[in-house]
């Protein structure tokens, strides 16, 4: 709770009875100095208040979150990680999977990504209709915990019925837990893109470590054992979830939708609630842009890291696979000195707008295909056609400068933008356009097996780079369909 500083009355010609005007000089005197020490003493108590329930200069509330997320995204890529191997693996082994052919597990998966983010707009509506998001979040919570501990039993009844419960706790957390965030602070104060970039962190060590742990351990020793771990993690998760509710008091809670008193009628979205839609919506497709380029990683880049990749480094092969984790290795090192250079910028008084940060991380992302493409170059002149892994290195690095660009300012921006009304639900079509971008990586990836790699580098250079320039050019116009809503508001 935050007290109110005592002021007295300065309408000028007003008097009061029993106000400071109405006293001799010397009570008035008084009166003063009594107020100056209430007000300093209010001051120091809600300073007090405020350091408890912050850490390291964000609330409380804000890592309980952080560890949250970091389990759920833990038991997400982990169980991911194994899942195309599982399915394809063969019956009559040591470790037995479920005997698919590689087009048939790859199109279950494609599925199974695909509706994982799908789900998270009607997960976004049930926390804005019905439950409010700190309850969405819990009940996310239990479903994926159930799901993954289902996935831990040997039989194929368990094996939908777990990933039916998967899609549909993600869909009920993934959107919600990151309205939360933004929840967490007043509008237009600073620290919301650097708590989300924290939080976004959180989510990289459990995608940089699910992969190795739950991958280890499912493919090494037992699938199931390995979907076991994924529903531990996400077991810690909810515990962290519950133990913390008590720093997340008036975050994500149910609004109800306010009625007009005489048509009953929920009211409308006022004209500057509509043109902060539009600009949402305008920049879901820097989102489904940026996930296309990007998302090749997981498909394209990866068959190529394995078939066309130099990836001897002394006399250790390094596997493809690994190449996976790099991403999320680049986001937990860079992380916090990407938001650290956006803050400086900021206070240089320079352009520091969300809209302007997408533009530009589109075209530092664009940058990575041109070193793609320069590997392609390599693979065809040079005389065992491999090409340096130092090409991918430099590319994945120019990728992550952008996606910390893109991806957790988007989060912010919703969250600053969206009406209260539509705030999970907005969050929700994010995660929508998110998934759209992953499938259209897809397309872009089976067009290079005709195309050639070289080609669709450059094709995705040149597009990614125009569509960021574009945004620039008109990123002030847009800026004034926000209405403030993005600008920082100088702290007192
Ligand atoms: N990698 C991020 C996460 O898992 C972003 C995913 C996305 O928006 N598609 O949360």
């Amino acid at each position: 709770m935050v007290l109110k500083t005592i002021v007295p009355s300065r309408v000028p010609g007003v008097r009061i009875p029993h106000s400071p005007q109405n006293k001799n000089p010397s009570e008035w005197k008084g009166f003063v100095i009594f107020t100056r020490a209430l007000n300093t003493w209010i001051k120091k108590l809600n300073k007090h208040t405020m350091q408890e329930n912050t850490f390291m200069g964000h609330p409380k509330g804000l890592y309980i979150l952080f560890f949250t997320e970091l389990w759920e995204r833990f038991s997400f890529y982990g169980m991911r990680a194994i899942l195309v191997l599982y399915l394809t693996a063969k019956t009559d082994v040591t470790n037995p999977g479920m005997g698919l052919s590689n087009t048939s597990a790859l199109e279950l998966y494609g599925w199974y990504t695909m509706l994982v983010y799908v789900m998270s707009v009607p997960g976004g509506l049930l926390a804005d209709r019905f439950l409010g998001q700190k309850k969405a979040v819990m009940l996310g919570g239990v479903l994926l915990s159930i799901g993954h501990l289902i996935l831990a039993l040997d039989s194929i009844y368990s094996f939908y019925t777990g990933i039916v419960l998967i899609i549909l706790g993600v869909g009920a957390l993934k959107p919600n837990i990151s309205t939360m965030v933004g929840g967490l602070y007043k509008r237009g104060e600073s620290g919301r893109d650097t708590a989300f970039t924290i939080f976004y962190i959180g989510i990289n060590i459990g995608a940089f470590s699910a992969p190795l742990l739950v991958g280890y351990l499912g493919e090494v020793i037992n699938w199931h054992y390995g979907f076991g771990l994924a529903g531990i993690g996400m077991i810690i998760g909810l515990l962290v979830y519950i133990w913390g509710q008590k720093y997340l008091e008036g975050v994500g809670d149910f609004i109800p939708t306010v009625r007009d008193e005489n048509s009953k009628e929920a009211v409308p979205l006022t004209g500057i609630e509509k043109d902060r839609m539009v600009v949402l919506l305008l920049s879901f497709v820097v989102v489904i842009v940026f996930w296309g380029a990007y998302e090749q990683a997981g498909g394209l880049m990866n068959l190529y890291a394995k078939e066309k990749i130099d990836r001897m480094v002394g006399s250790f092969e390094v596997p493809a696979s690994f190449l996976q984790a790099l991403h999320a290795f680049y986001v937990i090192v860079i992380g916090a000195p990407i938001a650290w250079f956006w803050v400086k910028w900021r206070k240089k008084g320079l352009e520091s707008s969300s809209l302007f940060k997408m533009g530009v991380g589109t075209i530092i992302t664009s940058l990575g295909f041109i070193l793609l493409a320069a590997a392609a170059v390599q693979v065809t002149d040079s005389l065992d056609g491999k090409a340096s892994i130092y090409w991918m290195l430099g590319a994945y690095l120019l990728h992550v400068i952008g996606e910390l660009s893109i991806s957790p300012v988007a989060l912010s921006f919703i969250t600053k933008l969206a009406p209260a009304k539509y705030a999970s639900f907005m969050m929700g079509a994010y995660f929508f356009a998110s998934g759209i971008g992953n499938k259209i990586a897809g397309l872009v990836g089976e067009a290079a097996q005709n195309a050639g790699e070289h080609a669709i580098f450059i094709g995705v250079f040149i597009f990614c780079f125009a569509f960021g320039a574009l945004l620039l050019v008109f990123v002030k116009k847009l800026n004034k369909l926000t209405h403030g809503a993005d600008d920082v508001v100088p702290a007192e």
